[in-house]
């Protein structure tokens, strides 16, 4: 017999440790000085040594016996917790006419999105200690101690507490126990709440079209749109955004233009449920094709409902049985064949047959009973976005959920702001979103993606923080794997092998974007090619370095300027940021480097930044930007950009610098001045003045 103590000494090990084993191996020892028998020292033994790790054979064995503990009461005891909790209806009372002033006067509440706290609710972090969890469940720390005890846990007020534990002792105080969301902000769900059946209400059914090149799906999105949509202004409907929505017989029906098959298949692999109803489109006269059979395997996959539109019935080849059959083979069987698939014949250049597929849509909308809740914050998916001189990032976005107003406080993506204009597919200004309608919307502080969901949140603290950590959290998911990747590198690279060169373009508009990747994808040298694996519009994002560095990829931005976070990043995860302002030009260094002949060459070397702060205006001299230099020099003769939100609205040169009243040659960082840029006078408070010098190379 000996005591804890000593047998601790024995075996190397801390007397806490020793006593948590000898209870949770069920033994009756309850403090240092119990003796333990020659049984519990070998059972003490046999446990030590079969677990390399104390601590997991502890943790096994109290996972045990909290298993023992009678499930049936657990459950009862559950039961008597949750419900209470459950049945305080989730309603946000905060006055939302505070919020928005008098432009909301007459408006209802919304619900909030934000996550369940009440005072029946106990919030878990990972990581816990359990002084702190105490203290969020309101009771002294020695409580929840003797608490642990009775579950065959030693511990103190320093120590963590598990989840498992925190939920027991939860039960105990008639608590319900939320896990914080600390590892996963990306995810929205953790803040949906679910809708109560009696608030939810009919919206009108999203759909898409697709089917193979040629066969009219852009045809038949134009006509629906103009046979339907009344015009509210002089001069006919101009379609602003990707997305519209018609009313056929008085229901509205909304229709979105998606990129293609493998961008719709994708938007669904990151979650975003985007469309209600497939349209399958076919062309009568040329019949299933390839990317027919794809569309139908992408909106299987959806799981949505399909409905077929044999299109060109006015081609003398038309043949529609042979695509019934050929159809049919796919699983999409006629209704007139015995099967439940709506066809529809359609000649969508004339419009005939149109009102009938309306109609279908109607009928499956009918029978799916697609419902939302407009009484809550809205919440959906990014349809498109870009990046516009003067608006800043401009998203399409469609409105899943909920309702969305003007002013609302918003996270799209890792972007964040507030709704600061809405408009409609006909470029109306609205004020509120309603479920299934897209609209475009200005206001966040970067251009997501197509596929990314948004949510509206009461607070913009709220939107805020989450919009921080979810660009925290894309930022750790770098790896750290890739190497450095620059032009003059690439020769290297080339020489051991590698076939292709990675590149991410990111342009001002959606036109230079294509131009550049069309331009870089053709340039052949010695069976290396430029591959690009991401083109989009927008300022340079971090997502952007994400996977620049995970794909060994170079980013080149045309009339795109990162800014000083984004510089940073690149450089600290090794990504070469290469801005070009000409296609040829980016060609022509690229097939350099590929052919390992990038000369030396001048080379742009910004050597400083001002950030504008006032404005004077001058008759004789114009505007003169009251500045701040934020990094490097500024000098006098040297060229100069104007950086409005990420986009290159000027490139030139400085025309005149003074301190005071005095002309100057240069000025350092942290002072201010007078910039004027040659020739331009569209200066805005706000804006980035970039200078920068020629400067020869050396390889
Ligand atoms: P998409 O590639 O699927 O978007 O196809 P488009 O809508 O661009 O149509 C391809 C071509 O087919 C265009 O020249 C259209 O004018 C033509 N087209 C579309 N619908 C019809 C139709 O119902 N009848 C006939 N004869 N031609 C059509």
């Amino acid at each position: 017999m000996m005591s804890v103590y000593e047998y601790a000494l024995d075996v190397d090990k801390t007397p806490e440790e020793i006593l948590k084993l000898a209870i949770s191996l069920g033994f009756d020892v309850k403090d240092m000085d119990d003796l333990l028998d020659d049984y519990m020292i070998t059972e003490l033994d046999s446990a030590i040594a079969s677990g390399n790790n104390l601590e997991e054979v502890i943790e096994e064995e109290i996972a045990e016996l909290e298993e023992n503990i009678s499930k049936e009461e657990q459950i009862k005891e559950k039961h008597k917790v949750s419900n209470p909790a459950k049945k305080k209806p989730f309603n946000n009372k905060k006055d939302l006419a505070n919020r928005k002033k008098e432009m909301y006067k007459n408006k209802t509440k919304l619900q909030s999105n934000a996550p369940i706290n009440n005072d029946n609710v106990v919030l878990y972090r990972e990581g816990m200690t359990i002084g702190e969890f105490a203290n969020s469940l309101n009771v002294g720390a020695a409580e929840v101690i003797k608490k642990l005890f009775m579950l065959g846990i030693m511990a103190n007020i320093n120590n963590t507490i598990s989840l498992e534990n925190a939920e027991l002792i939860c039960l105990d105080y008639n608590k319900e126990l939320k896990r914080e969301e600390t590892t996963d902000v990306t995810n929205f769900e953790e803040y949906e709440v679910i809708d109560d059946p009696k608030d939810l209400v009919k919206r009108p059914p999203v759909v898409t079209i697709m089917g193979h090149v040629d066969h009219g799906k852009t045809t038949l999105l134009d006509t629906i749109r103009k046979t339907n949509v009344v015009s509210t202004e002089a001069g006919g409907i101009t379609q602003a955004i990707s997305a519209y929505q018609v009313v056929y017989n008085n229901e509205p029906i909304t229709f979105i233009d998606t990129p293609g098959h493998a961008a719709f298949t994708e938007m669904r692999a990151r979650g975003a449920q985007i469309t209600d109803i497939v349209i399958i489109i076919v062309a009568a006269d040329d019949g299933v094709m390839p990317q027919t059979k794809e569309a139908v395997d992408h909106a299987k996959a959806a799981g949505v409902p399909i409905i077929v539109a044999i299109n060109k019935m006015d081609k003398p080849g038309a043949n529609p049985d042979r695509i019934m059959a050929d159809l049919s083979e796919m699983g999409l069987t006629p209704e007139e064949w015995g099967g439940d698939t709506l066809y529809n014949k359609i000649i969508a250049q004339t419009g005939e047959g149109i009102n009938e597929l309306l109609e279908n849509i109607l009928l499956v909308a009918e029978m799916q009973e697609y419902k939302a809740n407009p009484n809550r914050y809205a919440m959906g998916t990014v349809i498109e976005a870009r990046l516009d001189k003067h608006l800043g990032p401009v998203t399409t976005v469609l409105i899943g959920n909920g309702t969305l107003r003007l002013g609302d406080p918003i996270v799209i993506g890792t972007a964040y702001g507030k709704v600061r204009t809405m408009r409609n597919d006909k470029g109306e200004e609205i004020m509120e979103a309603k479920p299934s309608l897209p609209v475009e919307i200005t206001g966040i502080n970067d251009v997501p993606t197509a596929g990314d969901k948004f949510m509206a949140f009461e607070t913009e603290k709220e939107a805020r923080s989450i919009g921080e950590a979810r660009k925290t959290q894309a930022r750790l998911k770098e790896n750290a794997s890739a190497g450095i990747v620059t032009l003059d590198a690439l020769f290297n690279k080339i020489q051991e092998g590698i076939k292709e060169i990675n590149v991410i373009v990111k342009a001002d508009v959606n036109g230079s974007s294509e131009a550049v990747k069309n331009a870089l994808e053709k340039i052949e040298v010695e069976g290396v090619r430029v591959k690009v694996i991401r083109s989009s519009v927008g300022a340079i994002t971090e997502s952007d370095i994400v996977l620049a560095k995970a794909s060994n990829a170079i980013i080149i931005g045309f009339n795109i300027r990162p800014n000083n976070t984004i510089k940073e990043r690149a450089k600290e995860a090794g990504v070469e940021i290469r801005p070009y302002n000409i296609i040829y030009k980016a060609v022509e260094e690229m097939e350099q480097a590929m052919k390992g002949m990038l000369d030396p060459v001048y080379e742009e070397k910004v050597i400083g930044e001002a950030e504008v702060r006032q404005l004077f205006k001058f008759s004789k001299v114009g505007i003169i930007a009251g500045s701040y230099v934020t990094d490097g020099i500024i000098k006098s003769n040297a060229k100069a950009r104007l950086i409005r939100s990420g986009v290159v609205v000027y490139d030139g040169n400085i025309g005149s610098l003074q301190r005071e009243k005095d002309a100057v040659k240069e000025v350092k960082k942290g002072l201010e001045c007078g910039i004027t840029i040659e020739n331009f006078a569209d200066i805005k408070v706000g804006d980035t003045i970039e200078a920068y010098e020629m400067v020869e190379v050396k390889q």
